[in-house]
Parts: structure tokens; sequence; C-alpha cells
């Protein structure tokens, strides 16, 4: 039996049972199938079932409930958004873009309204993001990003903070300033995702686990299919398997798995804490390439995730892409950089997992009456509390209902299929090293790289 408890530090320290729920065990029907049990899925569950008490919902899980990205990121529930505000505004307007970074504002506070009226203790704290200019060449994307914010409309949640009011919050080495955002919280993940698991089960939905679904159909009869037999849908079927859809034949290029890589440290002691400071517990960032995020856990620990591990070819998934050494080990030095005084500090948990990046950056939801087939996915490693909009999003379409919800530009839509092998794994390859060269560059006050202007272009978002 697979010890899930080994995925991340999350799913161990849950303080929940992981031994898994029983599978499928023949053919069946509901009003709504669901395949994957992460945030997503749970999510579009939990408020089909809140708008409407009588409906059966079943949700499918190859794994156990928090298997995926769910139950291993980094806890930051944020308003951020996969696109840049000022992309949005591109590509949507001004309004559009304003009405999705007030729904992002409203999904924060609604995933810590829903935690209170579940009793779900997912750590949920309020402690605003602190993205840091770590050398002068980082300072105009802050300045940059905080006038885009501005032209939204927005600008009372953010705040440019000169390099010594960054100090007073966080001590970190080579600190210029920094861009505080105060509408975002962390929480823990693994409490989260399986806390609202049992909110969907005290509301009548059904989840089997262990239950891979190999394939599935649209009208006339839409189900999804397994080994254990199929399950047939009267509304609709939801596909939120976020970059493990790329597992299924029909959808291998819809989006494209990158992998986050993590590492934590021991408990920390006060004294080092009085050294560090941090005492707000702010969610912390650089505004390198490669992204840096870090989180103060409530039992005073320091996460610390990145990017970087690369892009197996065929977008391959695996277990042992979540242990890249070299990338942990990176992770690990960088701490260190950061907090010089940590110097020897113990990481007791290195664990990762693929976020699902879509071609065009931007997270999607869909429901096609035709097909009766759903989906949501594409969040690029900001789904914490992009799932909770999405899945009420979806919820909306489904059942019929619109409001303003179903109006935000991640509404109706998809994003464009990644392009075939080998050009994909060269494409990715190629950003992926030239976003180390464009960081190491700036780390070492040289002029970004040659190229860096096509690197940008191409991971632009
Ligand atoms: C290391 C890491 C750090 C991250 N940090 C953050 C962060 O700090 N903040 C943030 O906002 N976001 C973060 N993210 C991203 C965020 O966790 C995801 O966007 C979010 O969890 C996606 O939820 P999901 O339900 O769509 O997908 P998942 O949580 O991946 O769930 C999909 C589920 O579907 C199941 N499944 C897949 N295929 C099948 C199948 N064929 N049959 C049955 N079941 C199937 C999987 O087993 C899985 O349980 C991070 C992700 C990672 C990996």
């Amino acid at each position: 039996m697979t010890d899930y408890s080994k995925y991340s530090f999350w799913l161990e320290t849950a303080g929940d049972d992981l031994t898994p729920r029983p599978q499928l065990a023949r053919s069946t029907d509901f009003d709504v199938v669901i395949l994957g049990a992460g945030y997503t899925g749970l999510w579009t569950a939990y408020y089909l079932l809140k708008n409407n008490p009588g409906l059966k919902v079943a949700v499918l899980e190859k794994e156990i409930v928090g298997f995926g990205a769910s139950g291993r990121n980094g806890g930051w529930c944020s308003s951020k958004f996969p696109v840049t505000p000022a992309m949005l505004e591109r590509r949507y307007g001004r309004d559009a873009a304003r009405a999705l970074m007030l729904a992002m504002n409203g999904a924060v506070d609604e995933v810590d309204r829903v935690c209170q009226e579940e009793r779900i203790d997912a750590h949920f704290h309020k402690g605003g993001i602190l993205t840091l200019a770590r050398g002068e060449h980082h300072l105009p994307m802050l300045r940059s990003a905080f006038e885009a914010y501005s032209r939204l409309g927005l600008s009372q949640q953010y705040r440019l903070c000169s390099a010594s009011e960054a100090q007073e919050r966080v001590r970190v080495t080579n600190v210029c300033g920094a861009l505080y955002a105060s509408e975002n919280a962390s929480v823990h993940p693994g409490r989260l995702v399986r806390g609202l698991a049992r909110a969907v089960e005290r509301r009548g939905g059904v989840i089997y686990e262990r239950t891979e679904v190999t394939d599935f159909k649209g009208e006339p009869s839409p189900r999804l299919l397994t080994p254990c037999g199929e399950v047939r849908a009267r509304q609709a079927i939801v596909l939120a398997g976020e970059s493990y859809l790329t597992r299924l034949a029909k959808l291998h290029r819809a989006v494209l798995p990158a992998y986050s890589l993590i590492t934590l440290t021991e408990p920390l002691t006060a004294t080092q804490w009085a050294e560090i400071g941090w005492q707000n517990r702010e969610s912390l960032a650089s505004c390198n390439y490669t992204v840096d995020y870090l989180t103060r856990t409530a039992d005073g620990r320091i996460l610390f995730g990145s990017r970087g591990a690369p892009y197996r070819f065929g977008s391959k998934i695996s277990d042992e892409q979540d242990r890249h050494a070299e990338t942990h080990t990176r992770i690990q030095q960088t701490l260190v950089e950061w907090f010089p005084t940590l110097r020897g500090v113990k990481f007791t948990h290195a664990w990762g997992g693929p976020v699902g990046m879509p071609r065009d950056w931007m997270p999607m939801t869909e429901f096609d009456r035709a097909t009766r087939i759903a989906t949501a996915r594409g969040y690029t490693g900001q789904g914490v509390s992009t799932t909770n909009l999405t899945g009420r999003v979806l919820a909306e379409l489904i059942s019929g209902k619109r409001t303003e919800l179903s109006q935000l530009p991640i509404a109706q839509r998809r994003s464009p299929d990644w392009e075939r092998e080998p050009l994909r794994w060269l494409a990715v390859r190629y950003m992926q090293n030239a976003f180390l060269r464009i960081d190491e560059a700036g780390k070492q006050g040289k002029p970004k790289p040659k190229d860096a202007a096509w690197a940008e272009f191409l991971g632009r978002h």
C-alpha cells in the first residue's frame, strides 16, 4: 500500500486518516461526475451541492484526496493571478481586468469563510505578500506592477516599500525595496484539501479513491470510464485533473506540466526568529524568473519553493521528478543566501509536484452544453484561491444560473494546445535555461544575456 504521507509535509500533518476511501465497484449513475479530488474538483462539488442539496455528485480520484498539487503546494492563498494585471488589461480591457482582480480578492476571503463555516482548521492567516527586490535590477518590475494595479484602481491594497521598510518586516540580504500586497493569506494546504473533501461528503457527495479515469465521453451519454466500470452523468462530467490531464490521450497537449520544488526547514528557535523578523508571516517572493516563494508555517518553519527542475520530453510526470536533487540543493543554498544566520539549519522535508501551464498562461473554465463536458485548469502554480473561483464559476455554468462570475474573462474560454514534440521540449528547455541565466546575471550585477528579450517574449504573461 502506498504511503501517501511521504508526498509532502502537508499530507503528513493534515490531521486526517490517509487510508484510501473505497474504489468504484461497478458502473453507476450520478447527476454530475468529477475527475480529480484536488481543490478544483472539490470546490466544484462543494458549490454544486451547496446550491442544490438534492444533487447526486461523485468524485473519482486516481490516488487519494490531495494527492496532486493541492496537497503539495506552497500554501499561498493569494489574490495573485497567473496573468499579470498589465497583460490582463491589454487582453480584456480595464473593466474586465479589474473585475477579475476583485474576484480574486473575494476568493481569498471566501476560502476563509468556508473554512469557518465548515470548521476546517486550515491555519488560514492573512499576512499579505511581500515581493522583494533583491538587487536594483528588480526595482523596475515592482514599480511597473504597482503602476498596473493603480491603473485598475487597486492602489490601496499595494504599497511600495523602501529597503529599510522591507527590512523592518523581514531581514533578507540584498533587499533594495519591496511591494506589499495586503489581500493575501497562507494556509495549510493539506488540511484545506482534506477538510474540503469531508465537507463535500457531509453534503452528500461521494468520493471514490484509487479509481483512475482512463477516458471520457460526452453526449449522447456523458461518462467517465475506469477499469472498474463507467460512471454516467445525467447533467455533466467535469475534468479537474490539472497537469495530470496530459495523461489522457484527448488532452495530452491541453496543459504543460512544469515542476515546482519545495524544501522545508526544521522549526526555528525564538532566537533565530528574532534575528529574521518576519513577525506578520507575510508570504515572501523575489522578482526572479525562476520563481522563489516562501512561507513561514504556523509551526515556525520556513518553506522555500522554486521552479527549475527540467521539463521532461512528452510532458512526462513521475514521482522521481518530485525530488530533483540539483534543484533542491539550489533552493537550500538560496535559503541560506537570503538568511545567512541560518547556515547549518536542518532541512527536514523536500518534495515537489507538477503545475499545469496553459499555452496562453490563462486559467480556463468551460462547460460545453452540447457535449456536457466541463473543465477548469491551467493555474500555472497559482491555484489555491483561483480554484475556489473556478469551482464557483463551473458550478454556475453547469446549473445554468448566471451571475457576474460567469462573465469574468476566465469563464467559457479555452486555451490553445501546446506544440507537438520535439518542439515543445526544445522551447520549454530553452526558456528554463534562459530564465536561470537571466537570474544569475542579475545576481552578479551583469547585464541580461543577449537573448533575454526573446526569452521574455516567449514566457510573457
Ligand atoms: C510544489 C507546488 C507548489 C505550489 N504552490 C502554490 C502556492 O503556494 N499557491 C498557489 O496558489 N498555488 C500553488 N501551486 C498550484 C496549486 O497547488 C494548484 O494550482 C492547485 O492545487 C490545482 O488544483 P487542482 O485540483 O486543479 O489539481 P490537483 O491538485 O493536481 O488535483 C488533480 C487531481 O486529479 C487526480 N487525477 C488526475 N488524473 C486523474 C485520472 N485520470 N483519474 C482520476 N483522478 C485523476 C490527481 O490524482 C489529483 O489528485 C503549487 C503547486 C505545486 C505542485
